[in-house]
């Protein structure tokens, strides 16, 4: 049988590539970004408790109500805004699939989306299978700054969305005021749509304040804001997230995933809503992998990798810029297979496979983790 591609130019995803080989050569896996720690024991037990409860059932289509009505709390506590449970919070499974709906929601055939490079892998695929146009622009080497001039310059007719991520993958950089600012500027009376990927929101150190969309009503009217339960319980493979945004965009957004989803899985968002009152699991998350992140910074002082700074996510980037001639890509798969640590390549979130000598490391791991993997690494030299 023959079908025609929908996505001809589209491979396996590397973070399944680098876990896989991971696997193979029996290396350290600091590449796909998931904790190696356990997540709450009272979390799981709630579960456990929900399903023997009975919850086992359909929950409403848009997300178990009072899951909905505690995310309207907390984010009313956090971003000090007034988010209408009912109208505007849909809980999807992951925010992988809340940032996919929100652009099959909005984009026409030829429609364009500004994407900054490098750009979780997920993006522009969903762009595409959807008929737009993903307009790429570079985030500034090495700090990983938005162009703002350039944006301007690229705004066509046709721009129907900007795209933002912070705190991002894979870079770990975070947007500033100045950039909420500058973005404001763009999209003020325009039709323009801003999709904010916000996974990462409580993963956010050195005392930087997360620049959430959530913080200002006026963008929000023109925002999907996606999150992931996922990232702030350390549980990634229950896929679970939510998304804000406005009644009217919201609305629409119901529309695809009633057909798509329905509904997600009943009893953790039972269990959920009652652990989602405990403030201080998730408002110690940026303390605790602060910890972790500055850990491995020592750590890595010991090797011959150069650090990229950042303040944000599960992630830390690091040049190998004098040390090898290989591609980053053949320089992961090397890492892997004779110094037995797993990374992730930053050309691979970059459509034409941008090579700037940049590996992804994930932190988000246990000290002894942490530690063999740096055994491997330091022999590492040029
Ligand atoms: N966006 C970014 C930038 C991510 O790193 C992730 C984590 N995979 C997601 C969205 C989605 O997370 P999930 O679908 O697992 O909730
Ligand atoms: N978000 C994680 C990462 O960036 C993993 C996501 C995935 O495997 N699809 O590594």
């Amino acid at each position: 049988m023959y079908i025609q591609s929908k996505l001809p130019n589209v491979g396996t995803t590397i973070f399944t590539v680098m876990s896989q080989l991971a696997v193979e050569h029996n290396a350290v896996n600091l590449g796909q970004g998931f904790p190696d720690f356990m997540m709450s024991e009272e979390l799981t037990d709630l579960v456990a408790k929900a399903m023997r409860d009975g919850f086992n059932q359909y929950a409403h289509m848009n997300g178990l109500p009072l899951l909905r009505e505690r995310l309207s709390e907390k984010v009313a506590q956090l971003y000090q805004i007034n988010i209408h449970p009912d109208t505007q919070i849909t809980v999807t499974p992951g925010g992988t699939y809340a940032i996919y709906t929100a652009l099959t929601t909005v984009l026409q055939p030829g429609d364009e989306v500004i994407v900054f490079e490098p750009a979780y892998d997920s993006y522009i695929p969903n762009i595409e299978v959807n008929g737009g146009v993903a307009v790429r622009i570079a985030l500034q080497y090495p700090d990983y700054s938005i162009p703002w001039d350039e944006v301007r310059a690229k705004l066509t007719s046709k721009t129907r969305v900007i795209m933002i991520n912070s705190p991002h993958n894979p870079t770990g950089s975070v947007l500033s005021e100045q950039d909420i600012v500058e973005l404001r500027s763009i999209v003020t009376n325009t039709n323009i749509l801003i999709l904010s990927d916000e996974v990462y929101e409580h993963l956010i150190y050195d005392g930087i304040t997360h620049q959430s969309i959530l913080r200002h009503a006026d963008l929000l009217e023109r925002s999907f804001v996606c999150f992931s339960f996922g990232k702030t319980y350390h549980c990634t493979g229950w896929k679970l997230g939510y998304c804000i945004a406005s009644p009217s965009l919201m609305a629409e957004f119901r529309k695809i995933h009633q057909f798509n989803c329905f509904t997600c899985d009943t009893p953790k968002q039972v269990a959920l809503a009652a652990h989602i009152t405990h403030k201080e699991a998730y408002l110690s998350l940026g303390t605790m992998l602060q910890e972790k992140r500055d850990y491995f910074r020592s750590l890595m002082a010991n090797t011959a990798f150069k650090l990229i700074p950042s303040h944000g996510s599960y992630f830390e980037c690091y040049s190998f810029e004098g040390l090898s001639n290989l591609a980053d890509k053949d320089l992961a798969i090397y890492l892997t297979k004779h110094h037995g640590v797993a990374t992730v390549p930053v050309s691979a979130f970059y459509k034409d496979s941008t090579d700037n000598q940049v590996l992804r490391f994930c932190f988000a791991k246990q000290k002894n983790t942490l530690d063999k993997a740096i055994e491997g690494l330091v022999s590492f030299k040029a």
